[in-house]
């Protein structure tokens, strides 16, 4: 009891090392003396656009009793649900996901605005007992957090899922989505948010489908059929060409994230899901992905 007590008084960060200098009886260690000081756990997912981070969390979530934390740049804003590529109320399955459309699409929503509100969201679902997931292609709001945040690295121990897709397939699948969001309504959708005085390096005006619409929109009234339907097709190619681009540089981030800040990244291989079709598909995603992940994060909350 004595030992028990005296742990708690050395439990503070700067005494760390006269911790370790305590001899516990019967292999018991400090954490078993001191419940608090463990680190509660948070997953991360992380991976390029279009990779099927959204999928993957919501596949965890639903086995692990989670809720979801959204950490894309643009997905935290109201509105452009289909050009900022927003997960459906149905493919949710029930799971709630906080910091997802609620920001106003006006204000400029910075790394520090996102670790203090995403902070709190881990708090409030820690609270409920479950685990946070944090999901999302931002890569430097990921970094603010984890790496550059001192409370959140003191308060938490965090598991790295990262979905990879070979580059050119994913490039493939991700030109594809574009045709599929024009098919949905993306146009209209983007209409709405121009205006002639457009500030394309603000809050939500920077997702990639408003700057590349404008010329578009500025000379559709005005021109003959012709003119109009060789717009639309250079701002179409143009949201595809940019999708590409940023997939292949967050790909770049996250190999950054584990080369150079060593972060210790469960690497789970997606290619041969979006190689295949229909049912095999998703076959081929419980293979490779959704089967190791739950493995990965059953050991992690055992551990
Ligand atoms: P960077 O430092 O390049 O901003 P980051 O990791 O902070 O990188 P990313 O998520 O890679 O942020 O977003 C970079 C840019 O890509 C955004 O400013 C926006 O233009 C575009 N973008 C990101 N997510 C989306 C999205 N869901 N829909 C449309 N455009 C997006």
């Amino acid at each position: 009891r004595y030992k028990g007590l005296l742990a708690m008084m050395i439990s503070l960060p700067a005494c760390k090392q006269a911790q370790s200098l305590l001899n516990f009886p019967g292999g018991l260690q400090m954490d078993q003396f001191i419940p608090w000081r463990q680190k509660d756990k948070v997953v991360i997912v992380v991976g390029a656009t279009g990779s099927g981070k959204s999928r993957l969390s919501i596949d965890l979530a639903t086995r692990f009793n989670a809720e979801i934390v959204n950490s894309d740049k643009m997905q935290v804003y109201k509105g452009l649900d289909i050009v900022t590529n927003k997960v459906k109320e149905v493919e949710c399955r029930g799971i709630p996901h906080h910091l997802l459309g609620v920001i106003d699409p006006d204000v400029d929503f910075t790394s520090d605005d996102f670790v203090r509100h995403a902070s709190r969201a881990v708090d409030s679902i820690m609270r409920k007992g479950r685990l946070p997931i944090i999901a999302g292609g931002s890569n430097s709001y990921i970094k603010a957090l984890v790496n550059d945040d001192t409370e959140f690295q003191s308060n938490y121990e965090c598991c790295f899922l990262w979905v990879d897709v070979a580059m050119a397939i994913l490039h493939s699948f991700v030109s594809k989505r574009v045709d599929q969001m024009v098919d949905v309504g993306l146009i209209d959708e983007a209409r709405e948010f121009f205006d002639l005085d457009a500030n394309y390096t603000q809050g939500i005006k920077r997702a990639i489908g408003l700057p590349e619409m404008d010329e578009f929109f500025r000379n559709e009234s005005v021109v003959d059929d012709e003119t109009r339907a060789r717009l639309l097709k250079a701002a179409i190619y143009k949201i595809k060409e940019n999708t590409c681009k940023l997939a292949s540089r967050q790909h770049q981030n996250i190999l950054g994230l584990q080369n150079q800040l060593k972060w210790n990244m469960h690497h789970l291989d997606a290619t041969e899901a979006f190689l295949k079709r229909g049912v095999e598909a998703d076959e081929a995603w419980k293979m490779v992905v959704e089967g190791p992940s739950t493995e990965i994060v059953g050991c992690f909350l055992n551990d």
